[in-house]
């Protein structure tokens, strides 16, 4: 290896919370003999969260455990973190000529408010004389990467994942070898402990309890667990009570784990054997840099519809309804067993994002912002553009979204994905002792089964605040009228 050019560089971790495989901190011990890595608990973003101090949030808990992991590793291969509780946009300038480092080294982010404080921070290292460097690593393709055969960005998924898997290479999934330069990270200059959650205004939450693995450790552990069912995935994944998907997301959110390992594995299993669970799997992951793409080349979507036609869709105002959804308490039990999930879980299973995602907006006729904002602030693994992707798809605003006229039935969702109600009696106790035919839509069981079951409609579990086949027409009617020359209304 050649010497390296820069003598100091510092590596900024940010949603890439782990020491292997990483391209920034691996690019940064190439091009330096002396490289300090920090990571900033940036008051731009918590100073945002909602609620009064201490407030309680599974992911600043989550970043806070996995950091730990991470300074281990670091300090076990003579470096260490740097973690601070600042404004980013000052604090690594400031960092940067304290260190007096030569650059400073990150990984791409596609949000346009990350982008703009990067943005500014380049700016400000550069008037300071150093450099700002930065790599592709949470996606496989990014931003303009994969494009269609006339050049222009898709907004169809499946002709851009054949794309996708058309354009892979495996030198593409291989790992960043960042052990082998492991030698090259500097011990921070003063001993600087994680701050406290309660120094941040935070309290611990229930993360410890719900068992939900942290760090790149925890990481490896869930994937490990996942690969013994993968084959499977196809079969299960739409089942919540059936322990089908991976639950990475929260580790993809935070970088806890390399898409590239997870992409890799997925790949070369379906390649073997032709497994149509992995390759499944690894369309979701597909998804995920769909979804990430379509943010980086519009982010005109953060806030408003894909499709610029449908910002004139007329969206009922009714909070005491979008209370009810929120708080799990539609009388519809799926529904309901969902949202409770999210509010004591921090996660959702997809097919319930899909369901209660449908029913805010299709049955209860609310804007898909608020869903949209509601699950930001509660799911762990909240992703702006896989979030914005989802909401915007199924209220039919969205690229490639669910077509306008296609409305999910609360009912048949729930008969057909939880046929035994398994996952509801999980959330919604108060229906446990309803038979499994009865426990979808409880307001259609004879009376006297409801008493047997120990359940007085408004009392111990609502009515069902709306009725899916008038709202299903009311629906058709707020999109019927924008709706574009070559759609046809079908069967919901
Ligand atoms: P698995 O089924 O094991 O999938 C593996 C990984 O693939 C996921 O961890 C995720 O990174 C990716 N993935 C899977 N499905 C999608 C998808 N549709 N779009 C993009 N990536 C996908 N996912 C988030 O990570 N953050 C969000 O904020 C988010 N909000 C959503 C909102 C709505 C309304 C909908 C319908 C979906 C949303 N999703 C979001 C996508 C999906 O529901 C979750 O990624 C998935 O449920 C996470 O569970 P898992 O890790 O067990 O998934």
């Amino acid at each position: 290896m050649s010497t390296p050019a820069v003598s100091k560089a510092l590596v900024w971790f940010r949603r890439d919370l782990r020491f292997g495989d990483h391209a920034a901190l691996y690019q940064a011990l190439r091009a330096s003999g002396r490289v300090y890595c920090v990571f900033v608990f940036d008051r731009e973003i918590l100073d945002a969260l909602p609620g009064t101090a201490p407030r309680r949030d599974r992911r600043v808990e989550f970043i806070r455990e996995s950091l730990k992991e991470l300074d281990e590793l670091l300090i076990a291969h003579g470096g260490g973190l740097i973690v601070l509780h600042d404004h980013a946009r000052t604090a690594i300038p400031r960092l940067a000529g304290e260190l007096g480092v030569a650059s400073v080294f990150a990984n791409h982010d596609y949000e346009p408010q990350a982008q703009a404080r990067d943005a500014e921070v380049a700016a400000t290292l550069v008037a300071q004389g150093r450099t700002w460097h930065t790599f592709k690593d949470q996606v496989i393709f990014e931003k303009r990467e994969i494009l269609t055969g006339a050049g222009g960005v898709f907004s169809v998924f499946t002709p851009y994942k054949n794309a996708w898997l058309k354009a892979l290479q495996p030198a593409q999934l291989e790992a960043y070898p960042v052990g082998t330069l492991a030698h090259r990270l500097a011990r921070p200059p003063s001993a600087s402990p994680i701050p406290s959650l309660i120094s941040m205004g935070f309290s611990d939450t229930n993360l410890t309890t719900l068992g939900i693995p942290v760090g790149a450790s925890g990481g490896a552990k869930l994937f490990e667990e996942f690969k013994q069912r993968i084959s499977r995935y196809r079969e299960t994944r739409n089942f919540p009570a059936v322990k089908g998907p991976s639950y990475l997301s929260v580790h993809l959110r935070f970088g806890t784990i390399s898409i590239r390992a997870l992409a890799q594995s997925a790949y070369a299993i379906t390649q073997q054997n032709g497994d149509e669970g992995a390759s499944t799997w690894l369309a979701e992951l597909i998804w995920r840099d769909f979804y990430m793409m379509i943010l980086a080349n519009n982010p005109h979507v953060v806030g408003h519809a894909y499709r610029r036609e449908y910002e004139t869709v007329k969206w009922d105002t009714e909070p005491d309804l979008h209370r009810a959804w929120c708080e799990g308490r539609t009388g519809y039990p799926l529904v309901d067993a969902a949202m409770r999930q999210l509010n004591q879980t921090g996660y959702m299973h997809n097919r319930l994002r899909m369901v209660v995602a449908s029913f805010l907006t299709k049955d209860l006729g609310i804007d898909w912002r608020l869903g949209e904002s509601y699950f930001a602030t509660h799911l762990n693994d909240f992703d702006l553009s896989a979030n914005n992707g989802g909401w915007q798809w199924a209220a039919s605003t969205g690229c490639d979204a669910q077509p306008w006229f296609r409305i999910f039935n609360p009912i048949t969702q729930s008969e057909k994905f939880d046929p035994q109600g398994k996952f509801i009696r999980r959330y919604v106790p108060e229906l446990t002792k309803l038979s499994d035919k009865d426990i979808h839509a409880p307001w259609l069981a004879e009376p006297i089964l409801l008493e047997a079951a120990g359940v007085a409609l408004g009392k111990t579990y609502p009515w069902p605040m709306i009725d899916h086949a008038k709202a299903r027409t009311a629906t058709l009617a707020r999109f019927g009228s924008i709706r574009k020359p070559s759609e046809k209304p079908g069967v919901g």
